[in-house]
């Protein structure tokens, strides 16, 4: 079974999806150590215990060892991508068809080597599977949203030890997005400028939460950080869309992301991160709503955002939407900035 279903008081998609039960769970409670490398579907050589790429950067022929980034769909995805939505409500519920594309990009064959530790080259590669995904799937008009992610570390979410991103494609905006969406959207009408470079601009100016800087981007720690040394990174020209990157931006953004996670790496103990990319949402299936994303090319900013798991939310974050963080922003950002790399 896998179905939307649209709680009407919270106004939020759940997705329920029996799929994910079958999994396998490589990481038991209180077992320290990761997937062997012997079981991994991800490691090179064992191509046939996937299904088969839809994506790889490789030498050779589909499927067979020789690739340096591999993108194949998730065997036990949360969605499916076959079908239509079939949009239906029943009295007060709504749902929508369990529709969606949920796709794993194994980031390399190495089985040991985590995403900080690859070469400038490799990162870039990987970033180069992102940008290639989101083009691909934002060309299906069922799509309202393409979401790249990656848990790393057992705490952040991560089933199987082999360093690698995944890709969901979904019928309905997330609500986190939506509402960055809508303040992008209420600033510009305001002011005609986008809501991400005049905090920039600020942020540049007072210089208090500034991880890294360099000619092509920031990283800093949010002045409403919700957990400790959270980042966002954003390109400091205004972009909308990370799928409209170029080369030479890729390769540049791959060089100031390897900093920033050694600098979390080597700073922190390594922990257990999520990064988020917020890329623009797909406007190719949003007729009659044309209007709505008239100035989305001026008011949205993508960026990533990276999230150390340091410390765990409880029930007063669940009850009330708040977050108490224990470490001040500008602190963080200057014990990150300390961090030689
Ligand atoms: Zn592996
Ligand atoms: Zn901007």
């Amino acid at each position: 079974m896998r179905e939307w279903r649209y709680d009407p008081i919270q106004k939020r998609w759940i997705i329920i999806s029996t799929t994910r039960q079958q999994r396998p769970v490589a990481w038991q409670p209180g077992e320290e150590v990761p997937t062997p490398q012997v079981d991994c579907p991800f490691c090179e050589g064992r191509e046939g215990e996937t299904p088969p790429e839809v994506f790889a950067f490789r030498t050779g022929g589909p499927n067979e060892p020789g690739w340096r980034v591999r993108v194949v769909p998730n065997k036990f995805a949360a969605l499916q991508i076959e079908g239509e939505l079939e949009r239906r409500g029943r009295g007060m519920y709504d749902r929508i068809r369990g529709i969606g594309a949920h796709e794993v990009i194994i980031e390399s064959p190495d089985h040991e080597c985590c995403l900080s530790d690859q070469t400038d080259a490799h990162i870039s590669l990987v970033l180069s599977a992102y940008r290639q995904r989101l083009r691909d799937l934002m060309s299906d008009t069922r799509f309202r949203y393409v979401l790249v992610f990656k848990n790393h570390g057992r705490e952040a979410g991560m089933s199987l030890s082999h360093p690698h991103s995944q890709v969901i494609a979904m019928p309905v905006t997330p609500r986190t997005v939506a509402i960055e969406l809508q303040s992008a959207r209420d600033h510009y009408a305001r002011k005609e400028r986008c809501i991400f470079c005049d905090i920039l601009d600020q942020e540049l100016e007072e210089m208090q939460r500034v991880v890294e800087l360099d000619d092509d981007y920031a990283t800093l720690c949010p002045y409403a950080s919700r957990f400790p040394y959270e980042m966002a990174l954003l390109p400091r020209r205004h972009m909308a869309d990370f799928a409209t990157l170029t080369d030479n931006q890729l390769s540049s953004l791959a060089r100031h992301l390897k900093r920033v996670l050694q600098r979390m790496k080597h700073g922190l103990g390594a922990p257990a991160y999520n990064l988020i990319l917020h890329t623009a949402p797909n406007t190719s299936g949003t007729q009659g709503r044309r209007d709505y994303w008239v100035t989305l090319g001026e008011d949205w900013h993508w960026h990533i955002e990276i999230f150390p798991r340091l410390t765990r939310v409880a029930g007063f974050e669940w009850g009330s939407g708040f977050y108490i963080n224990p470490q001040p922003p500008e602190e963080a950002a200057a014990r990150l900035r300390a961090i030689e790399v």
